[in-house]
């Protein structure tokens, strides 16, 4: 299935191509769809939601591992609020075994592990993004990494690896109360989060017909 090509019916209520390195944000309510699509390949999009009504609930990496007992996201894969409850469910993904560990980029950890820091950061990104909505750092927690590879091996070891995803590949989440969906298009060009280095990506709301 194309990437563009939404189900028949659907009705589009944004539609934007965020540049590489750049924040986006948007509410997404109950029913609606989010689709974001790797426009180049090998593009991770760190990505956290909302309760709309009550940030105070947010996406909750352990609890989305936990109650399936899975490390890795795929279609049907629900992500899981403080709480427990539902937020986003995936209904396609083209590209399969997204990360749950490996949290975002910031420039105090690319200095620890690299010596060396990118123009932006992923950690910035959500704290500029969230800032418009009057949510503040306190609430940023370890978020999901779209298109980004993390294998973990039998003994433990694990390391982000050349990502799986190629161009116009995406996921299509299914939003299951109000939320606010915030994502940072990873500006990482320090490791193989980005592949060749960072590209855009696109999001699509949209509505399904029928
Ligand atoms: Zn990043």
């Amino acid at each position: 299935m194309s990437a563009s090509r939404l189900p028949a019916g659907a009705e589009i209520i944004e539609d934007t191509v965020v540049p590489p390195c750049a924040p986006w944000s948007a509410k997404v309510r109950q029913g609606e769809h989010l689709r974001l699509i790797d426009l180049e390949g090998q593009q991770a999009i760190d990505f956290l939601c909302f309760n709309a009504a009550n940030p105070a609930e947010r996406y909750h990496a352990a609890n989305t591992i936990k109650i399936p007992c899975q490390l890795y996201l795929n279609a049907g894969s629900v992500l899981r609020s403080s709480l427990a409850r539902p937020m986003m469910t995936i209904m396609e993904d083209s590209c399969g075994d997204h990360d749950t560990i490996f949290g975002c980029c910031s420039f105090e950890v690319d200095e620890v592990r690299y010596g060396a820091t990118n123009a932006e950061s992923c950690q910035r990104n959500f704290e500029r993004e969230l800032a418009k909505h009057d949510i503040g750092p306190e609430h940023i927690v370890s978020n999901v990494n779209f298109f980004m590879n993390v294998p973990v091996k039998p003994d433990g070891h694990t390391a982000i690896t050349e990502s799986q995803s190629k161009a116009g590949d995406f996921v299509d989440l299914r939003a299951e109360m109000d939320v606010l969906a915030v994502l940072s298009n990873c500006p990482e060009a320090l490791n193989d989060a980005t592949g060749d280095g960072p590209t855009p990506v696109r999001a699509i709301v949209y509505r399904p017909g029928g």
